[in-house]
């Protein structure tokens, strides 16, 4: 992994590339007469999916039911930390979820009802992967530490050549990793990575512990209380192996995938090479978009490239939105990289790692 020590720049826009795309989705929404942020259709299946975490996990607990029936139940569990991240907590901290501030807010604090906390997901995704995606040493999201070489700028190491095999057994550990782990060496080390964590008010330190505590008595001490050792640790095992593994591949295919850049910091100017749409558009990668039932599951990260060029609209009208992205890509030259289904993104992400493992 190379150290970057200093937050990269982006260079001015000679094309303005970013007004145009800005322009013409305003354009649209303008002749719409809509907002940019989620409809009632979205309010509506936040509401079902928070709802159906807090039946499935009531009723586990309390009326257990047997073994062949409990675990596709931590499944569906698993599948629904995973759903309320993509669609309720990730809207809600980009502010594209409501019109009003404080939906947002409650939105985005549904991080912490599976246990996340929201103040290191906003450092973390809104401020650093959002603005420097794919930058070797300062997007989080591409440093997975010795085990995986995620960028061609990253040391490769013997066992890389087999990441491709084993990627599926890390990603599966991302929830367990993310809320034993990672949380606490972002808030003792106050960074993430290259960067310094904005400064944490008493609020901040209170929720931090506040929500630590509740996990480990929500996700732990109650259920080993209510139905034991053993069946808690299958079920949370299992729960946490289908969320983490859903949230590291959905977020992963956006990225790492064949086809996407990797730009380099140049290090006398800490400039970036392209300038702020062009380096999204070259490091994002979309796909399914025609599946209706993925882009409904994933809360439209399947448009990946359009969540990144325009966060603060709720993912409902990417769709709509990604016709006018595309064409502009078009005027610009540039890639607009997609693929057509899961399946095929999945290929194309084996592939890179296998790319990554295998050569310098
Ligand atoms: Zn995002």
């Amino acid at each position: 992994m190379s150290e970057t020590s200093f937050i990269p720049k982006f260079p001015a826009s000679h094309d303005s590339l970013h007004a145009e795309l800005r322009k013409r989705v305003q354009q649209y929404f303008d002749e719409k007469g809509i907002n940019v942020t989620g409809t009632m259709s979205l309010f509506t299946k936040a509401s079902l999916m928070i709802a159906g975490f807090i039946i499935v996990y009531v009723q586990l607990l309390i009326w257990t039911p047997i073994w062949y029936i409990a675990i596709p139940e931590c499944i569906i569990l698993g599948g629904l930390i995973a759903g309320i991240g993509f669609n309720v907590m990730h809207d809600g901290s980009h502010g594209s979820f409501s019109k009003y501030k404080w939906k947002n807010k409650l939105a985005a604090y549904s991080a912490n009802i599976v246990g996340a906390n929201h103040f290191m997901w906003n450092m973390k995704h809104n401020m650093i992967h959002h603005s420097f995606t794919n930058v070797d040493g300062v997007d989080d999201d591409i440093e997975i530490g010795i085990l995986m070489r995620m960028a061609p700028t990253q040391k490769r190491m013997w066992a890389h050549r087999f990441q491709h095999f084993y990627f599926w057994v890390l990603y599966s550990m991302l929830y367990v990793f993310w809320i034993f782990f990672t949380d606490y060496q972002k808030y003792f080390s106050q960074r993430i990575g290259a960067f310094p964590l904005k400064k944490m008010n008493t609020k901040d330190h209170i929720a931090f512990w506040g929500i630590k505590i509740y996990h480990g008595f929500v996700f732990i001490a109650l259920p080993i209380i209510l139905v034991g050792w053993l069946p808690w640790l299958i079920g949370f095992l299992t729960m946490s192996v289908v969320s983490g593994f859903t949230l590291s591949i959905v977020f992963q295919l956006a990225h790492t995938v064949e086809g996407t850049d990797f730009p380099v910091v140049n290090e006398s100017s800490s400039k970036l090479p392209d300038e702020f749409a062009a380096h999204q558009i070259k490091t994002t990668a979309n796909f399914a978009t025609k599946s209706k039932l993925v882009s409904w599951l994933v809360g439209g990260l399947n448009f990946q490239i359009e969540h990144h060029l325009f966060p603060k609209i709720s993912h409902v009208h990417y769709p709509a939105i990604s016709d006018i992205v595309r064409n502009v890509c078009k005027e610009y030259q540039l890639q607009y990289i997609e693929y057509p289904t899961v399946r095929r993104a999945i290929v194309a992400h084996v592939r890179f790692l296998k790319q990554m493992g295998k050569y310098d």
